[in-house]
C-alpha cells in the first residue's frame, strides 16, 4: 500500500552535508528509498546551522548545505521537484525553510537572497537570544531587527514559523502576520497542555494559528510528547485527539523533525509514518481526518502560499 505525506520539518539537508550523504539512499531517517511507499510525498527541508558558528559563519554554512543539496544527483536529474508546490506529477516535492534566522547577520537583503533560492518558511529562532530576539527558552520578545525581518519576510510572501519562538516573540510574530493578513505556522511543535516543554504551543498560540488559517506540524521528538521523555505512538495519538478537540481539524499536519530529534520508537524513518496511518484508521479515525492530517491540510495551504 501507499500513503500520502506532507511533512513540514526535517533536518536532513544539514546531516547530508555533514556526513557527505546523498538523498536517494543514506543512513538517515529521510531518503527517497525510505519514501518509496509514500505518494504523493512533500517534504519541507529545513536549513539549520549550529550555534557554535558566528552569525556570519552560519550564513556561509547555510550556503554550503544548500549547494550540497542542490548538487545531489537526484536533484540534478530532476527526480524530485524543488522549491514550489503544485499538484503532484508523481515525483516527491521538496520545499525549503530556514531554521534560525540569525544567519541574516543584520542584513535584511539576505531575505531577498533566501527567497530567490526558494526558501518559503522563515523560522526566526532556535535557542537562546539571537539578533532577532528571544527563543523558546527565554522570556524575550522580538528585537527591532527581528520586527523588521519578520515584516520584510511577510512582504516577500514567506511564512513565519513559530516553532522555537518564546511566548513573547510568538505573540509579536502573530500580531505582525495578522496585520499583514498572512498566516503563520508552527512547523514542528506539539501541545503544551499535554507536555509542558518550552518548545510546545500554548493554547493562545494554537487559537491564533487556527484563526489566521495556519498549520501545526506534530513533532515526533520524545521529550515534546511526554514529560518523562519516554513517549510512544500512543502519546502522538493523544496529541492528535487534543488538537482535533481544540478545533484544529483543518490546521493539523505533521512535522516530524526527523534527522534532528529523538523520535518515538515506532517512527524511525519517514517510511514508518505508515504505522501512524494504519493505527489511526484502526482506531476508527475518519479517513477524511487522517487524509487531512497526512496531506490535505498542508497541501491546501501550499497551493495558496508555496507556489
Ligand atoms: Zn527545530
Amino acid at each position: 500500500m501507499t500513503f500520502p505525506l506532507f511533512d513540514l520539518h526535517c533536518d536532513t539537508a544539514f546531516e547530508m552535508e555533514k556526513r557527505g550523504e546523498g538523498l536517494t539512499e543514506n543512513n538517515l531517517a529521510v531518503s527517497l528509498t525510505h519514501a518509496k511507499k509514500i505518494s504523493p510525498y512533500v517534504q519541507v527541508m529545513a536549513f539549520w546551522t549550529p550555534q557554535t558558528l558566528s552569525d556570519e559563519a552560519g550564513w556561509q554554512a547555510f550556503l554550503r548545505v544548500y549547494h550540497h543539496f542542490m548538487d545531489d544527483p537526484a536533484v540534478k536529474a530532476q527526480r524530485v521537484r524543488i522549491g514550489s508546490y503544485s499538484a503532484s506529477d508523481g515525483r516527491p516535492t521538496l520545499l525549503f525553510s530556514i531554521e534560525d534566522g540569525r544567519i541574516l547577520a543584520g542584513d535584511l537583503s539576505r531575505l531577498n537572497a533566501l527567497h530567490a533560492l526558494g526558501v518559503r518558511i522563515f523560522t526566526p529562532f532556535w535557542a537562546g537570544e539571537n539578533i532577532l530576539g528571544g527563543a523558546h527558552d527565554t522570556d524575550k520578545g522580538l528585537s527591532p531587527f527581528g520586527r523588521e525581518s519578520l515584516q520584510k519576510a511577510l512582504a516577500l510572501g514567506m511564512i513565519p514559523d513559530l516553532s522555537h519562538a518564546s511566548v513573547a516573540s510568538a505573540r509579536e510574530i502573530l500580531s505582525l502576520a495578522e496585520a499583514a493578513e498572512r498566516p503563520v505556522i508552527a512547523s514542528h511543535s506539539n501541545a503544551y497542555d499535554l507536555c509542558p516543554a518550552s518548545r510546545n504551543l500554548h493554547r493562545e498560540e494554537l487559537q491564533r494559528i487556527i484563526s489566521c488559517g495556519g498549520l501545526i506540524g506534530l513533532n515526533l521528538h520524545k521529550p515534546f510528547l511526554s514529560a518523562d521523555g519516554d513517549a510512544t505512538l500512543s502519546d502522538l495519538l493523544r496529541q492528535i485527539d487534543y488538537f482535533l478537540e481544540h478545533g484544529a481539524e483543518k490546521n493539523l499536519a505533521l512535522g516530524g523533525d526527523l534527522d534532528g530529534s529523538t523520535p518515538i520508537p515506532e517512527i524511525q524513518t519517514v517510511g514508518d509514518y505508515q504505522k501512524l496511518w494504519e493505527r489511526l484508521l484502526h482506531e476508527g479515525f475518519p479517513t477524511s481526518i487522517v487524509n487531512d492530517l497526512f496531506f490535505g491540510n498542508a497541501s491546501r495551504f501550499a497551493e495558496s502560499y508555496f507556489r
